[in-house]
């Protein structure tokens, strides 16, 4: 099965990538994780894109489109993937059309996290990820039991993306309307479009896109 989740930054992309993987066996594949490792190792791809994300902008396709090829060929994706953060761009989603025709796969479903932007910079803002295991967190809608101690594996430190500011969140959201929204009816006309609501609770996210998947919706 191959899905794309869709939707602005902060929608909850990255928490429900998470479960499908679980739940289904199927590779999250993350273009921003991806930049952020590539960062943090000073790798040259990593020193072009630093800059760019921390504007809130879009890394060019062509080096975001190389990096996804690769990724979607190792072996852990044989089963499937789950696209989280890509495409972003028309190029991208013509590109990944490209990609998966070659290879002879095809796109399952593309769903559409619906979210207001109002609510968007507050869960934003409060989002903390366990250095240790990579469990994400939010100030206010879901800290850890303990408080500084990780839930998951006990870790006690904790990291915040450089690109979660306020000032950069806007012009993150401004590239989503601008750049990504525009691939939803690419989408529909397609016939592959679904939306959930994304301001539902993660439990309640997770049951809409399920039924989703199995054809309930
Ligand atoms: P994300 O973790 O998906 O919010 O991505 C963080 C940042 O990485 C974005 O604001 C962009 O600067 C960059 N990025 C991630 N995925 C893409 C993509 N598909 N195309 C261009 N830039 C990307």
């Amino acid at each position: 099965m191959n899905l794309i989740l869709l939707g602005p930054p902060g929608a909850g992309k990255g928490t429900q990538a998470k479960r499908l993987e679980e739940q289904f066996g199927i590779a999250q594949v993350s273009t921003g994780d991806m930049l952020r490792a590539e960062v943090k190792s000073g790798s040259e791809i990593g020193l072009k894109a630093k800059a760019i994300m921390e504007r809130g902008d879009l890394v060019p396709d062509e080096v975001i489109t190389a990096m996804l090829a690769a990724r979607v060929s190792r072996p852990d994706a044989a089963r499937g993937f789950i696209l989280d953060g890509f495409p972003r761009t028309a190029p991208q989603a013509q590109a990944l059309d490209r990609m998966l025709a070659d290879k002879g796969l095809k796109l399952d479903h593309v769903i559409e996290l619906k979210v207001d932007d109002a609510a968007l910079v507050d869960r934003i803002a409060g989002r903390f990820t366990c250095a240790g295991c990579g469990t994400g967190y939010h100030d206010s809608f879901k800290p850890p039991a303990k408080s500084g101690v990780c839930d998951s594996c006990g870790g006690t430190e904790f990291t915040r993306r450089a690109d979660d500011k306020a000032e950069t969140v806007a012009a993150r959201l401004d590239a989503y309307h601008r750049q990504t929204a525009p691939l939803l009816p690419y989408y529909a006309a397609q016939g592959k479009l679904s939306g959930v609501d994304g301001m539902a609770s993660m439990d309640e996210v997770a049951r809409q896109i399920g039924a989703i998947l199995s054809g309930k919706a």
